[in-house]
């Protein structure tokens, strides 16, 4: 690929990516999150939180409860 093209190139995926990010905040924001898990949620590098996961959409959803956490954490503790 010469320059032009590169930076032709880069311009359309970087659309795609937005056009699909658009798609899947418009398919969360539409999810009913009938069913969940509790899983490890990572905010951004270096920080790591158990949260409750929509098993359809994939979203955070929000805390569990301390009932809950110790349950994942006591299973997670078997596969290790
Ligand atoms: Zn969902």
């Amino acid at each position: 690929m010469n320059s032009e093209e590169i930076k032709s190139r880069v311009k359309e995926i970087n659309e795609s990516i937005k056009s699909l990010q658009d798609e899947l905040t418009k398919i969360k924001s539409e999810c009913s999150h009938d069913n969940y898990h509790v899983g490890f949620y990572s905010w951004r590098v270096g920080v790591v939180d158990v949260v409750k996961i929509c098993d359809y959409c994939s979203e955070n959803i929000g805390l569990p409860s301390k009932k809950e956490v110790d349950k994942f954490l006591e299973e997670e503790k078997k596969w290790k």
